[in-house]
């Protein structure tokens, strides 16, 4: 099977999911056309993931589609962005038919479930790597910024924190028992907020998803807004499975990753002026104030490595 036939066997079928009136021109030219409605700025991020750094070797072809959109994806649902399209840029050992059918089943099935379309993209071969690059839209000027986050907000999470990371030492397991299937779900299907981040347009000050862990990336966004939190880990949100599982679940709640959830700011009379429907999918767990650093209640934070840096601490 050469490049081509594979191309047009494995992608364009996840290229005809999901049908976008913005896009014009699909995969198969040189390029792909994107038009952006009037009033509207173009939202964009890039994503690589690499075998056995972001994924496990051997990881099943089906959830690496899934997972790998969705992790892109939750980056337009923290800027609120509207999903439109994406590219994918696949580089494979081999043509392995059936993993190509697994990854395409799980990334057709997320391209439709996110309603973004796949458009283009680039396929080599070489040790297993994948980039995409997810496009959104929002009206101008409505993007939520990591920078806007004021002295007085409140701190709030989505969703619950710390199962992905609890489901790690599960990966290998033949038979879950049915909490370890939980946590493993979400490891293997994260569903990006991307309903959740549209609806906060106008609403929250600033917001992050939480790809590295809590206590990383919410200091990410007070670093970038030039403020300080103070948060109570007693108040995080945890499953009932990641807390039958796990005496240590706050922790995993607070350091680490891949839940995919959103970290957002907004004042307390934003926040109540919230639809119910809305409101019930955040938890509070903080303040924003004047200064710099993240600080806890009633919590000693000991020694613990923060979020993934690839290169470690360069000088
Ligand atoms: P070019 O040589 O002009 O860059 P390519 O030969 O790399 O084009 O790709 C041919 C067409 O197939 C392009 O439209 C490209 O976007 C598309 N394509 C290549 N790889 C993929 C992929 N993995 N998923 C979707 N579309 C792809
Ligand atoms: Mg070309």
């Amino acid at each position: 099977m050469g490049e081509f036939e594979l191309i047009r066997r494995f992608f364009y079928p996840v290229a005809n999911a999901e049908a976008k009136p913005d896009v014009l021109l699909g995969p198969g030219d040189d390029c792909a056309i994107q038009t952006i409605p009037e009033g509207h700025e173009l939202v964009f991020s890039m994503d690589t993931l690499v075998e056995g750094i972001h994924f496990p070797h051997q990881y099943t072809a089906e959830k690496l589609g899934w997972r790998s959109l969705a992790s892109a994806a939750s980056d337009l649902a923290a800027m609120g962005a509207t999903p439109v399209c994406f590219t994918l840029a696949l580089t494979l050992p081999e043509a392995d038919v059936d993993w190509l059918r697994a990854f395409s089943k799980g990334l057709s099935d997320a391209s439709r479930q996110f309603g973004l379309a796949l458009v283009g993209g680039d396929t080599t071969r070489g040790p297993l790597a994948l980039t995409l690059q997810v496009h959104g839209t929002v009206p101008a000027g409505s993007a939520i910024r990591r920078s806007g986050a004021t002295s007085g907000d409140l701190i709030c999470v989505s969703g619950t924190l710390g199962d992905a990371g609890a489901a790690l030492e599960f990966l290998h397991l033949e038979s879950p028992t049915p909490e370890q299937a939980d946590v493993l779900n979400r490891y293997h299907f994260p569903e990006p907020k991307l309903a959740l981040g549209q609806s906060l347009r106008g609403v929250a000050t600033a917001a992050i998803d939480i790809s590295d862990g809590l206590v990383s990336d919410l200091r990410h966004l007070l670093l970038a807004s030039g403020v300080a939190g103070r948060i109570a880990p007693e108040t995080l949100p945890l499953s009932e499975a990641l807390v039958s599982l796990r005496a240590d679940a706050r922790e995993l709640a607070l350091y680490s990753g891949d839940d995919y959830e959103l970290c957002v700011t907004l004042s307390e009379a934003a926040l109540a002026g919230l639809p119910e429907c809305i409101r019930e999918q955040l938890t509070t767990i903080g303040r924003v104030h004047d200064g710099e650093g993240l600080g806890f209640e009633g919590y000693v934070e000991e020694g613990h490595e923060t979020g993934y840096d690839h290169f470690g601490s360069v000088e």
